[in-house]
């Protein structure tokens, strides 16, 4: 399907944009999503290497966590709690595994996976 100009408004800064979209993209919602996607505003900017760094989050935790689509959900939502800064750092344990995000200086996520392996015995 051909692309059509349509207009957009950035959802930070309010300005209006041209963007290109399918000749059936209608919806507002969706229009203004693509125009501030496409602006340059701080505000735009920092949305998009938000996006990034919770896209490369999501793929380490996903990795990480191959077969717990349960704490894969709940360290998504930490990551996003620190980065919004909801929560200072949160810590997941599962099984012998613990996670913890937090953010740093630069306002990166950080996130750590430890292992202890503590053997107790009760006699
Ligand atoms: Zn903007």
């Amino acid at each position: 399907m051909a692309l059509v100009e349509k207009t957009g408004v950035c959802r930070f800064c309010g300005q209006m944009k041209i963007i290109k979209v399918k000749e059936n993209d209608e919806d507002p919602d969706f229009l203004n999503r693509v125009a501030t996607q496409e602006c340059n505003c701080p505000q735009a900017q920092e949305e998009r290497r938000h996006e990034m760094k919770r896209e490369a989050a999501g793929q380490w935790i996903e990795n990480m966590l191959e077969h717990n689509e349960g704490a894969q959900k709940l360290c998504k939502e930490a990551v996003e709690a620190v980065y919004t800064g909801a929560t200072g750092k949160v810590t997941v344990k599962t099984g012998k595994y613990t996670y913890s995000f937090e953010k740093n200086s630069k306002n990166d996520i950080v996130a750590k996976r430890s292992f202890s392996d503590t053997q107790e015995e009760s006699f």
